[in-house]
């Protein structure tokens, strides 16, 4: 059995539509696939006629944009109430704070003499929640000023480079709490890419867990053997699932492919008490 838990469609910065994605993971083998956009369920409604058509197991979830001690941190949730009301509100201030620092970011383009409009970053954000960082990237890339979103990151909108705008994320223990008001499972995404190792440590993974963290990324692209060692043996000190996921973005993330991760199913069952 071949489950990946971590997916992005194009309603957040995939560029799939969730309908594709879901033929995808059947074409690559998968049995089961979550669907967990940035902040946003709206992708789960297609995303099920289609897996019903297809015959493959659907997921639903959720990569919630959280901070801790000022740190990004990436939350996955499953298979919450998707109208829980502190939840959706939670979600929508993730949302309108990815929208409203847009036209500061693109202020800050300009400033270094890269004529780029609202309307070129629409033009690839048309089918998400929101407009975030990665569209920007996209519009980047078509107007020539970089050739993928890694290098429009590196030179512009990570924190430190001259087009970085902060926007407002949910506390991490605030975000597990919601998840599991809902009725919801959660997992820290990839928590030790890109400097959430920081904040992240052995006895704070801890503190989570006695807040109803349930499991840990474990295997994804991100994480060498070494950090997969660790977080495995930090996963079974606290009693914590390990998952495997592909964090599949479509063209958007080269050489993250629809199950290059998996997660075990024993650890699946676990995860959500089947
Ligand atoms: P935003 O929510 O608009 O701030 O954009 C955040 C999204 O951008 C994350 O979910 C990542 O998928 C992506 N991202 C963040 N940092 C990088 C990076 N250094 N390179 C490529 N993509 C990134
Ligand atoms: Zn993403
Ligand atoms: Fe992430
Ligand atoms: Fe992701």
């Amino acid at each position: 059995m071949k489950i990946d838990l971590h997916t992005h469609s194009d309603r957040s910065d995939g560029t799939d539509s969730p309908a594709v994605l879901v033929e995808k993971a059947k074409a690559a083998g998968l049995d089961v696939v979550a669907l967990t956009d940035h902040d946003s369920t709206e992708g789960w409604r297609e995303a099920d006629k289609t897996a019903k058509r297809v015959g493959i197991t659907l997921v639903h979830g959720i990569e919630i944009s959280t901070k801790l001690d000022g740190r990004s941190v990436h939350l996955l949730g499953y298979r919450f109430d998707p109208r829980h009301r502190a939840l959706v509100a939670e979600l929508r201030k993730v949302i309108d704070g990815r929208n409203s620092r847009l036209p500061a970011t693109l202020e800050r383009l300009q400033g270094l003499g890269i004529d780029i409009t609202t309307q070129d970053v629409r033009a690839r954000s048309a089918n998400a929640a929101a407009t975030g960082r990665p569209h920007v990237a996209d519009a980047l890339i078509d107007l020539g000023v970089v050739k993928d979103r890694t290098e429009a990151f590196d030179r512009y909108l990570k924190p430190g480079r001259p087009a970085y705008v902060d926007r407002y994320a949910a506390d991490l223990p605030t975000a597990i709490g919601l998840v599991k008001a809902a009725g919801g499972k959660t997992v820290l995404a990839h928590p030790w890419s890109r400097g959430s190792h920081r904040v992240l440590t052995r006895d704070r993974i801890g503190a989570l867990a006695e807040q109803g963290l349930d499991g840990l990324e474990v295997d994804h692209n991100d994480h060498g053997a070494e950090d997969r060692a660790a977080l495995g043996q930090i996963a079974r000190d606290l009693g914590l699932v390990r998952t495997g996921s592909s964090d599949y973005h479509g063209l958007g993330k080269i050489d993250f492919p629809l199950g290059g991760n998996t997660t075990d199913p024993a650890q699946y069952r676990r995860l959500l008490d089947l």
